[in-house]
């Protein structure tokens, strides 16, 4: 199995059957590393290049384990995330209406490349789940589950601007 440059050219791939491997660290993926904890972490994929008809397509699967921040307690926690993929690979935007339901459709540039971080960006941000807390709660940090809890006390006394608004609505 190859490793897959950054830059490639699908329809090359699909047409000689390419079998490749990605290994990429998790900061090369700016938006996706932008929703974590850190940016510690590789991901790995596998993806199999090849022709359906006349359509360049790729199918594989991706696996990382990244840190996200727990919603309890604000330190990372580690989560395992992986997806499995299948592309389209189109020369323009309406290429997109002619695809197989079953292939997401990836706009190659004016020289037909895509490339390894296009291609796996969107589905590692789908994957990243909305809550994360740590499975043993013994495992939170302490400290700061305290404060968070003291601090959400506080919050409840303050004064509410919307009891003066009720006011003004009753004059
Ligand atoms: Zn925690």
């Amino acid at each position: 199995m190859d490793s897959l440059p950054s830059r490639f050219k699908p329809a090359e791939l699909a047409r000689s059957g390419r079998h490749c491997n990605i290994s990429l660290t998790v900061s090369h993926f700016k938006r996706f590393s932008g929703l974590l904890a850190s940016e510690q972490g590789q991901v790995d994929a596998v993806v199999r290049f090849s022709m359906q008809g006349s359509q360049a397509m790729a199918k594989g699967s991706l696996s990382t384990t990244v840190e996200l921040q727990c919603q309890r307690c604000l330190e990372p926690v580690s989560t395992d995330i992986s997806a499995e993929f299948a592309f389209g690979f189109i020369d323009d935007e309406s290429g997109a209406d002619s695809l197989s339901a079953e292939l997401d459709p990836v706009l190659v540039d004016e020289n037909g490349e895509t490339g390894a971080v296009e291609i796996l960006e969107d589905e590692l941000i789908l994957q990243v789940p909305a809550r994360v807390v740590h499975e043993d709660e013994h495992k939170c940090n302490p400290a700061v589950i305290e404060a968070v809890t003291t601090a959400s006390t506080v919050d409840t006394n303050k004064h509410n601007p919307f009891s003066d608004l009720g006011e003004l609505l009753k004059n």
